[in-house]
């Protein structure tokens, strides 16, 4: 039976809970400011959130709203009838001895996310449910002192719980990938998961290679980066299998993720739900959402990010890889659009300026698109006066970084610096004449057959011009003269 069971065929069952910080401005039972990174401790909090007696929650509608804008991205069905309940348990950040959040009737059900694996089929992750939760606070240890700070807690959060439709720990880090830009991308969430704004558990089993029963699966919590989850999932697949291999049984253990050893440790065996004693929340009224808001929402939804990718491929004619890349960041894909759209001209010529020198220069400036200088307009005119050719090519990529650097228009910078090019074509034949007149060696060569000189008479013109000459037309009239003289 050992035997057996090592040759077998294993294949990987992933689900993953996600919990994601809303950016409202406010927490979601009291006005303390929600996001308090980088806060002294306790310095945000009030009698609501830091669990006093006789205080009242009140739900802040912004929490909702941001709520449904995302079960309705996620194509989850969202519940006009929704409740909160108790989640009893006893921590010392847990300062009421209960957690609100929402259990049997959760504000979004269903939906799926569809995963782009490059080079795979695409795999539709589907979604078990979305609900709305406070965040508890966080305790430290500093100097054997055991410590605790409150301004974590009623931080509004969304937790969001997949089935166990992943089978791959590539899967699983591509859609905490796809979820964070779709967040990013509705702007419910910062989902920086440094700060903790998007966190992920991952909950994982294995199988016989074409079997359907889900088995015993360990989660994996303290994940903070997509790297650390898809290293965190692939350690867990082989050690199950290890384990499994070995006449073993994996248990239904919670483990914690070291990122600095790269290694899992047992956390504790499971609670099972009847620990936590949920019961309805009394203190809050069931919410009740109004139809025509929540289709209003749902209406005003943008473009997805999947949905403007696959149109850049099929309006545009754009290659996948460019596609992902210009769709990476909503900004980013309405910077191309509208650059586009004021330029007029080649699609081609669009693309590759914006994947060369535009995302070159936020990544070596770190900043985002929105802090860029160089707006949509600035780059149309640099790409149609290269058309125009009144500047070459080099002079064009030099501008963009001087508008930058400036926040000058490109057209105030041709003129203020003569970047223009010499495409006069009295002034042109000048220098052009002058170069020919005074290098009679190289002409008596090239009338006699060495035409590859021409490339020579090209560079004297441009030395003399600063790079500024129209190429073409300084070749036509070098031709000209060489010819003709
Ligand atoms: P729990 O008993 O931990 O509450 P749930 O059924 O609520 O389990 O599921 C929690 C998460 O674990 C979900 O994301 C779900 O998809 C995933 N999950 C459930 N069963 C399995 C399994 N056998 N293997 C892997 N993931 C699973
Ligand atoms: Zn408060
Ligand atoms: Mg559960």
């Amino acid at each position: 039976r050992i035997l057996r069971k090592r040759t077998m065929q294993w294949e990987a069952v992933i689900g993953l809970e996600t919990h994601i910080q809303l950016n409202t401005r406010t927490k979601i039972f009291c006005p303390c400011k929600a996001d308090s990174w980088g806060d002294s401790p306790n310095s945000n909090i009030c009698p609501v959130c830091s669990g006093l007696p006789g205080v009242l929650p009140v739900l802040n509608r912004a929490v909702v709203e941001k709520a449904v804008i995302l079960a309705a991205a996620m194509h989850a069905e969202v519940n006009l009838v929704s409740h909160f309940d108790r989640k009893n348990y006893f921590y010392p950040d847990l300062p009421k001895g209960y957690q609100i959040t929402q259990y049997d009737e959760p504000i979004g059900k269903g939906g799926y996310m569809d995963l782009s694996v490059p080079g795979g089929s695409a795999r539709r992750v589907r979604i078990h449910k979305l609900h709305l939760e406070e965040d508890a606070g966080k305790t430290k240890n500093v100097h054997g002192q055991r410590l605790i700070d409150f301004n974590r807690c009623g931080v509004p959060l969304i937790e969001m719980v997949t089935e166990p439709d992943m089978h791959s720990a590539d899967e699983a880090a591509q859609y905490l990938l796809q979820l964070r830009q779709l967040l990013r991308w509705l702007g419910v969430s910062e989902a920086d998961m440094e700060k903790g704004h998007l966190r992920c558990d991952g909950n994982v089993s294995i199988r016989e290679k074409g079997s359907t029963v889900l088995n015993t699966k360990t989660e994996i919590k303290n994940v903070n980066s997509i790297d650390a989850l898809r290293n965190a999932i692939n350690n867990e697949i082989d050690r199950q299998v290890r384990e499994v291999s070995a006449g073993g049984r994996v248990k239904a253990w919670t483990l914690d993720w070291d990122d600095e050893t790269q290694t899992l440790k047992m956390m504790r065996s499971k609670e099972t739900e009847a620990d936590y004693r949920y019961f309805r929340e009394p203190d809050l009224l069931p919410l009740v959402l109004d139809k025509g808001w929540v289709k209003g929402l749902i209406e005003s939804l943008p473009e997805l990010p999947l949905a403007r990718r696959d149109r850049f491929i099929s309006e545009y004619g754009l290659p996948l890889y460019d596609a992902d890349i210009l769709t990476g960041e909503r900004a980013l894909s309405d910077y191309f659009e509208e650059t586009l759209r004021q330029y007029g001209g080649d699609l081609k010529v669009v693309s590759n300026w914006m994947m060369n020198e535009v995302l070159r220069m936020l990544n070596d400036l770190g900043v985002i698109v929105d802090e860029l200088n160089l707006r949509p307009t600035h780059l149309a005119a640099i790409m149609r006066m290269i058309d125009e050719k009144k500047i070459n090519a080099p002079t064009g990529k030099a501008l963009v970084k001087k508008v930058q650097a400036s926040g000058q228009t490109p057209e105030a910078i041709v003129q203020a610096e003569g970047l223009g090019l010499v495409s006069d074509d009295a002034a042109l034949r000048e220098t052009c004449q002058a170069v020919v007149t005074e290098n009679p060696a190289e002409v008596k060569s090239f009338r006699e057959g060495k035409e590859s000189l021409i490339g020579w008479f090209l560079g004297q013109v441009m030395r003399r011009t600063g790079g500024k000459a129209d190429p073409g037309m300084t070749r036509s009239i070098l031709l000209d003269l060489l010819k003709g003289g």
